[in-house]
């Protein structure tokens, strides 16, 4: 395939030498085996260049490979191939009774591509989508079949491995019995006196929303499982209708709420399948800190109220339960996650990210890896304890630097 391939945003144009698409997979190994430099394209909703193979390098994209969805009722786990999203995954899933715990705000994104970079979805008792991962199957730099399981000691380098492993052709994925989800949302939430806690573990997954042009929060999103009790949500006033989490966006884009039940993934994520997630204009940031410090995080960046409310159109602050990926942005912390929907200007933009990660520093805030951010390579490097021991693991399965490229030498500090 030839011509110019961008990321979903239009703000990243990969520079790659070419782009293929392999229809079986052993065209993959042998493409693989056969480049210098490669990297997959999941759906390419990243935000930066971790995608970004270089201009002498080969993107694969896994899309034209047989979609494999496997699920194992007895077992309770899915084995789903490398370019498989969560829509399709989901809806499979679900016809077999069991459901994924927990999921990001859309079902549009690549189940490999998301855990790749740390993707989460809400909820003060849910790990990032990696914690589902069971096994791991690559196909490293000389074509070869490696697979990586829970018991394996790489296995903590082996899901949030930023593509620098090899192609992750599948993913075995750990599932649990189907539930059903109603969403009930709230209006004006103040951050003074805010029991940051009491408000996040109110049930599964709780999301704030504000655009900072007024103090406090616009709108919270409480997702209670039915099969749950229904929470007391004395902080905010019920909403009288539905709503985008854009001020101004139509709410049909939007999973029903309203307190309307529904399955587990139709409810977990804001945004429909059928329809542009968010803005579809736009630029995301997002930091990730210790959860205790949620409440001085937020107050810090009240105070750049008048630099954020121009460049956001929203930001969302969610909760995200601590895991063991060594480059796992919740790695060892449970965690407060502070997401920036911005305007699709990257020159507004930049300096607010730099005036952001100025005000959460303090807080040791690691960045998403697949979103907009500034941060120092250095300052990264001391946030995350086991670096080293990921840098060893690339070291062994891809000896040639095959699959790296200048994000992850950055990251890595190669
Ligand atoms: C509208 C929108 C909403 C979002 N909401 C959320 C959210 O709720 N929570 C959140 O945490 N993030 C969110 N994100 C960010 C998104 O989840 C991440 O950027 C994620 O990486 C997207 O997956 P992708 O398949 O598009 O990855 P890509 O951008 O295509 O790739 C990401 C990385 O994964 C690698 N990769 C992909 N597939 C493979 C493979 N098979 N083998 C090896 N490496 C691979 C790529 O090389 C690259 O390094 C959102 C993004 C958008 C655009």
């Amino acid at each position: 395939m030839t011509g110019t391939v961008t990321n979903w945003a239009g703000n990243i144009t990969y520079t790659a030498k070419e782009v293929r698409r392999p229809h079986s997979l052993d065209a993959l190994r042998s493409l693989v085996a056969d480049s210098a430099r490669l990297r997959v394209l999941g759906s390419g909703h990243s935000f930066n260049t971790v995608a970004e193979p270089g201009p002498e390098g080969v993107l694969v994209s896994l899309d034209t490979l047989p979609p494999v969805i496997d699920v194992d009722t007895r077992a309770r786990t899915v084995r789903v191939s490398g370019g498989v999203r969560y829509a399709e995954l989901a809806r499979v899933v679900h016809a077999h009774g069991l459901a994924l715990p927990n999921m990001a705000s859309l079902p549009h994104i690549s189940v490999a591509g998301s855990v790749a970079t740390g993707t989460h979805g809400s909820g003060a008792r849910n790990g990032p989508l990696s914690d589902a991962v069971r096994e791991v199957e690559l196909v490293t730099g000389d074509g070869t079949a490696v697979l990586i399981g829970r018991d394996d000691e790489r296995f903590g380098g082996a899901v949030t491995s930023l593509g620098a492993l090899g192609v992750v052709t599948a993913l075995t994925l750990g599932l649990v019995p189907a539930f059903e989800v109603e969403q009930h949302l709230f209006t004006e939430l103040p951050l003074p006196g805010l029991d940051f806690e009491a408000v996040m573990t109110a049930a599964y997954s709780v999301s704030l929303f504000t655009d900072w042009r007024a103090p406090g929060f616009r709108q919270v999103w409480v997702k209670r499982r039915t099969d749950e009790p229904m929470p007391d949500f004395p902080w905010a006033a019920p909403a009288t209708g539905a709503l985008h989490p854009v001020p101004g966006m139509p709410a049909v884009n939007c999973t029903a709420q309203l307190g309307v039940p529904g399955p587990w993934h139709e409810r977990l994520p804001h945004f429909r399948a059928e329809f542009t997630p968010s803005s579809g204009a736009e630029l995301q940031s997002e930091y990730l800190l210790a959860r205790p410090y949620a409440g001085d995080a937020l107050r810090a960046l009240d105070a750049l109220r008048d630099e954020l409310a121009p460049v956001t159109l929203t930001c969302e602050v969610r909760t995200v339960a601590g895991d063991t990926q060594w480059l796992s942005p919740c790695h060892g912390r449970d965690t407060v996650a502070v997401h920036f929907t911005w305007v699709p200007d990257t020159a507004a933009v930049l300096p607010v990210v730099r005036r952001v990660e100025a005000a959460l520093d303090p807080f040791a805030a690691r960045p998403h890896w697949g979103k907009v951010f500034e941060t120092p390579a250095a300052a990264l490097r001391e946030r995350y304890p086991r670096l080293g021991d990921f840098r060893a693991l690339a070291q062994e399965l891809d000896p040639a630097g095959k699959f790296t490229n200048a994000f992850v030498r950055d990251v890595l500090g190669d």
